[in-house]
């Protein structure tokens, strides 16, 4: 049994082979940058007005208004002192422009502007260059494309990117008893969730399962499955069947399918009987069966280890500390990740910890890390790792 950080060491040291393809704009959100992009240009490009309003020529409060200048423009106007011309929010602004006046601020008869006040020299103009220099580093290589960052990308003239390519994820999830939802069931069986859960919570993050088996506890077929699983798979999830009763036979079949072990059984709770393993270069998480124990699995392990794999700078959920709400002693032996919610900058644990109890993962939104057998009073600080 290792600790939890040995475990998240052993994940991050790994080497990976990561493979890169060009990909359009509306087409790489969530893929990380395989190289770093620069300014192609200053941005903006040219001085331009940043309000609907008037380009003045000087520091007055009485203007000559001598014409207009719209959006997309070539605005080749160049202004005498006390002129002024009517402007637009991104219209080029006219050379020899002093200054722009918001129209709120302003009053006009016939062909005459009047000001409120004095305007301040260079005020609402967005200068050339003033958000990046031509040149300057914008994003860096494994940076993940964000929405703000496709709409950086497309204000650049940037239409395609070279990313690293996701990698493809395969899922099996093991167990007699595991019948799909929508089915009728008898006595003894119970719904199969965690593939739902598993495959969502790459979806979250934009990670995508290729394919999704579900196997009975059969030696054969769950070594049959994870041979032929392995043969597309970059990482293999597999759920249940990885702790030490009778019919958990998936280490075994890992082992038969040459998959070298690189971490079982972590000293946590939940998710005790976590499983890491390699075999030439692919990888595969055999995770708990436990509901709450595979999801938690998920998000401690198997994302940080999915960004990797897709070139990702991102190490794994977002850590914050919060305050507890109330006094909380963690009664069990291990290191907890306990479900919590995190709300108006506290965090309160929540009822119902169970490794097979999922709902309060679902109505919670983090998951508080808590020491072994050790009490915590109100306020104190407590990592929490956020799930949404
Ligand atoms: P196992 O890890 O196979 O021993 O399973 C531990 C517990 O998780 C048992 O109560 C199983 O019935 C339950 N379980 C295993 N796999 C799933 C699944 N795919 N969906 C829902 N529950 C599961
Ligand atoms: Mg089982």
């Amino acid at each position: 049994m290792i600790s939890i950080e040995k475990a998240l060491e052993i994940i991050q040291e790994q080497s990976v082979e990561t493979k890169t393809e060009i990909r359009t704009l509306e087409d790489c959100l969530g893929y990380s940058l395989s190289k770093d992009i620069t300014a192609p240009f200053d941005m903006p490009s040219f001085d331009n007005s940043a309000m609907d309003g008037y380009a003045l020529g000087g520091i007055y409060k009485e203007y000559k208004i001598v014409g207009e200048v719209a959006a997309g423009d070539k605005s080749e106007k160049k202004l005498q002192e006390g002129e002024a011309v009517r402007i637009f929010t991104g219209a080029k602004i006219p050379d020899n422009t002093t200054a722009v006046m918001m129209q709120e601020k302003t009053t006009v008869t016939a062909d005459k502007l009047f000001l409120e006040h004095l305007p301040k020299e260079g005020q609402s103009i967005r200068k050339k260059g003033g958000e990046l220099r031509k040149g300057a580093l914008v994003f860096e290589k494994g940076y993940t494309i964000t929405p703000a960052g496709i709409g950086m990308l497309g204000s650049l003239g940037i239409s395609k990117v070279s990313v690293f390519k996701k990698p493809v994820i395969n899922l099996i999830t093991t167990g007699n008893e595991l019948v799909p939802p929508g089915k009728s069931k008898e006595e003894g069986q119970i719904y199969e969730s965690n593939s739902f859960a598993l495959a969502s919570a790459c979806e979250k993050y934009r990670f995508f399962c290729a394919d999704n088996k579900q196997i009975p506890d059969d030696f054969e077929a769950i070594k049959s499955g994870i041979k032929a699983s392995l043969k597309t798979a970059d990482l293999l999830l597999l759920s249940g069947g990885i702790s030490v009763g009778d019919y958990d036979f998936v280490k075994q079949a890992l082992e038969e399918n040459g998959v070298e072990e690189l971490f079982y059984k972590v000293f946590q709770k939940p998710g005790k009987p976590l499983y890491f393993g390699k075999k030439a270069d692919k990888f595969v998480f055999a995770l708990p069966g436990n509901p709450a124990s595979s999801l938690s699995c998920f998000y401690i392990y198997v994302l940080p280890f999915l960004y990797k794999l897709s070139g990702s700078e991102k190490k794994g959920l977002p850590r914050y500390s919060f305050q507890i709400s109330h006094d909380f002693e963690n009664r069990s032996d291990r290191p907890s990740f306990m479900k919590a919610k995190v709300e108006q900058n506290e965090v309160k644990i929540l009822d119902a910890q169970g490794s097979s109890m999922i709902r309060s993962m679902a109505t919670g939104n983090a998951l508080a890390f808590l020491d072994a057998e050790t009490p915590v009073k109100k306020g104190d600080l407590i990592e929490c790792f956020l799930i949404s």
